[in-house]
């Protein structure tokens, strides 16, 4: 039986999303979201999304899924399908992993394209209404916004992203200061100089020696440039182009800057500093409200694995719904239990030193030189494995 109300803080990947596939259960949902939702333009909520933003295999199952036309709506704006081995060089200091047809394919687009894509087909929805107000506090009569606004419903969802404002309802479980900056452009090219490749990665390492960088297919024939780096190395000045052709010098072996030293930028340099990672687990003082996203584990990026731990949220969310399932703490245990692996490999990929990092460096090592290892990585990287995500 369908419930009436639903209320989604938050409009970005995970409040979009979420309102999507729950948009069969509930009478009527609103979303909630200080800013104009959806837009390909620059939007200060999400100010990440100017950066590299990879949708991992399993993010993209769970994605089409629920919006099956989006995958032709991207492939229309001439966004490429991209093979994890057989069309990506990716180096690290220690070398580079095997080329070869791994079928971990994944389409390549901007966030901002996403999130449009997305919201196009959400407005379409007739149960679904969009509020421009600041959310400012959840009470015993519900949601409390700037426009004095007071609203209740059967379900309320935060999806209000990393600076969630209502974190006094959450317990901090983890916090690992991580210092990662990111630096980002797009720019016009037919293609890259690289042999037959469609994107290049430079993995960055945490103990801060140099940078890593990323260069990736968007929609429209345009590409993406990201150098990400350790340490608190950034500053306003790096907004130049200029800065951002000196600093991908300082990435090992020169693809990074070959291909970016002649390119015009179509876009101005986006910075971006991300303190720390995080991981909160709901209080359950409420029974009528839920945490998504990053309102409720803030991972290190330069994984690329947010989205889709958002997405892996939603659908457990939707399952449970479609079961008559659902209850607060059950969706919390299983929230938890979702975000336990991603957490884990971030955490691990961020240390600069100690025996986990000397043993997935190891691991790396071995998966250069073994394509099995290698697909092994790539499977658990795009959280392929759903083991003990049900109840
Ligand atoms: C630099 C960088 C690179 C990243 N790269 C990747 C990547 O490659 N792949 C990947 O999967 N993930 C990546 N991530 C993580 C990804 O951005 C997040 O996981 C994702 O944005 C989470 O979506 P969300 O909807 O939960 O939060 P957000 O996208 O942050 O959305 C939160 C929404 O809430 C609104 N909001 C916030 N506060 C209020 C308020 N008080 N009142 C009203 N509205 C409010 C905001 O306007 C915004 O629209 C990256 C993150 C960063 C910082």
């Amino acid at each position: 039986m369908k419930q009436d109300q639903l209320i989604i803080l938050g409009g970005g990947i995970s409040g979009l999303v979420a309102a999507y596939a729950l948009s069969p259960h509930f009478k009527e949902i609103t979303i909630i979201d200080k800013d104009q939702v959806g837009g390909e333009a620059v939007r200060p909520g999400a100010s990440q999304g100017a950066h590299l933003h990879v949708l991992l295999k399993e993010g993209q199952n769970i994605l089409f899924k629920y919006l099956p036309e989006l995958r032709e709506m991207l492939l229309q704006r001439n966004c490429k399908e991209v093979d994890w081995a057989l069309d990506t060089i990716w180096d690290n200091n220690s070398g580079r992993f095997p080329n070869y047809c791994s079928g971990v394919k994944t389409i390549s687009t901007s966030r901002r394209l996403l999130e449009s894509l997305i919201y196009s087909e959400l407005s379409k929805l007739e149960n679904v209404n969009f509020l421009k107000d600041f959310v400012l506090d959840y009470g015993e009569k519900g949601v409390v916004t700037k426009n004095n606004g007071t609203y209740s419903s059967d379900l309320t969802i935060v999806a209000l992203g990393a600076f969630n404002n209502l974190k006094s309802n959450l317990a901090l479980k983890k916090e690992i200061t991580i210092n990662l900056s990111y630096r980002s452009v797009i720019f016009k090219a037919k293609e890259l100089n690289l042999q037959n490749e469609l994107q290049y990665y430079y993995q960055t390492s945490p103990d801060g020696k140099f940078p890593g960088g990323v260069i990736c297919p968007i929609e429209d024939n345009k590409y993406i440039a990201t150098i990400i780096e350790y340490g608190n190395k950034i500053s306003r000045n790096d907004k130049n182009f200029e800065s951002f052709i000196e600093k991908s010098r300082e990435i090992p072996k020169g693809h990074f800057f070959k291909i970016i030293k002649n390119a015009e930028p179509l876009t101005p340099v986006s910075i971006y500093m991300k303190k720390k990672m995080s991981l909160y687990s709901a209080k359950q003082k409420c029974l009528k409200l839920i945490f998504i996203g990053d309102s409720l584990v803030s991972l290190n990026p330069s994984f690329g694995q947010g989205m889709s731990v958002a997405l892996l949220q939603i659908d457990a969310l939707v399952n449970m719904m479609e079961k008559n399932k659902f209850s607060v703490n059950r969706f919390e245990r299983i929230c938890q239990r979702i975000i336990c692996k991603p957490f884990f490999l971030a955490e691990l990929g961020s240390r600069s030193s100690g025996l986990l990092k000397f043993t997935l460096d190891s691991y790396l090592i071995l998966a250069m030189k073994s394509k099995k290892l290698h697909y092994l990585f790539l499977t658990q990287l795009h959280l392929l494995s759903r083991r003990g995500y049900n109840d």
